[in-house]
């Protein structure tokens, strides 16, 4: 069975759900070079609802060599992503708040836009003051692929700004949304936001 967007019901999370509901599990580097990606793999053929998504993550590109990132993205992405349950790529992204190299970031983020249009998955994003270049590197590339904005927590100029350029927002749900989110959702269209429940304590 093939899902659309507007088919899931939780865009990001970290945890299984024994209901019905239908979601897409991520997956980091760490786990999917260990047994755990394996049992996940097979556990999502299992589940009618389980989707997953794999990305590096830009917290973890300082954990591992450069190169074994980018032969990971180039071996062992291709063969992960022809997987029917893959549904997206991420979370990936840039971070501007951690000390790794901005250059090195955007060029293992841009590595997987290319596998996001040749494998036709949308893309799941972790933004942090960085929204200017995601929107630059839209611009550039004109993708074809939507990119979901994960833990989207901003201002409505922002959001408009993202969404005009193909973005969706997804918001976390285990938080409470007050002062600039709650006045952003009021004001958006809501088919152009998704719902998250990420990690209660971890949410990143
Ligand atoms: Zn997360």
């Amino acid at each position: 069975m093939t899902y659309n967007l507007s088919d899931i019901n939780d865009i990001h999370t970290h945890h299984d759900y024994d209901d019905g509901t239908v979601y897409v599990k991520n997956l980091q580097l760490k786990e999917l070079l260990t047994d755990s990606g394996i049992s996940e793999f097979e556990d999502a053929s299992a589940r009618k609802n389980k989707l997953l998504s794999i990305g590096v993550h830009p917290w973890e590109i300082n954990d591992f060599p450069e190169e074994q990132i980018f032969s990971c993205i180039d071996r062992l992405f291709p063969t992960l992503l022809s997987h029917q349950k893959v549904f997206a790529i991420g979370e990936c992204g840039l971070d501007k708040s951690i000390s790794t190299d901005l250059t090195l970031q955007k060029s293992i983020f841009n590595k997987q836009i290319e596998l996001s249009e040749q494998y036709h998955k949308p893309m799941i994003l972790h933004v942090v003051r960085a929204y200017n270049e995601i929107i630059e590197f839209r611009k550039k590339l004109k993708p074809e692929q939507p990119w979901i904005i994960h833990g989207f927590n901003n201002n409505e100029i922002i959001a408009r700004k993202l969404i005009e350029m193909g973005c969706y927002l997804s918001i976390n749900m285990n938080k409470p949304l007050t002062g600039k989110i709650q006045h952003t959702i009021q004001n958006i269209p809501t088919e152009f936001i998704l719902k998250e429940t990420d990690t209660i304590e971890n949410a990143k």
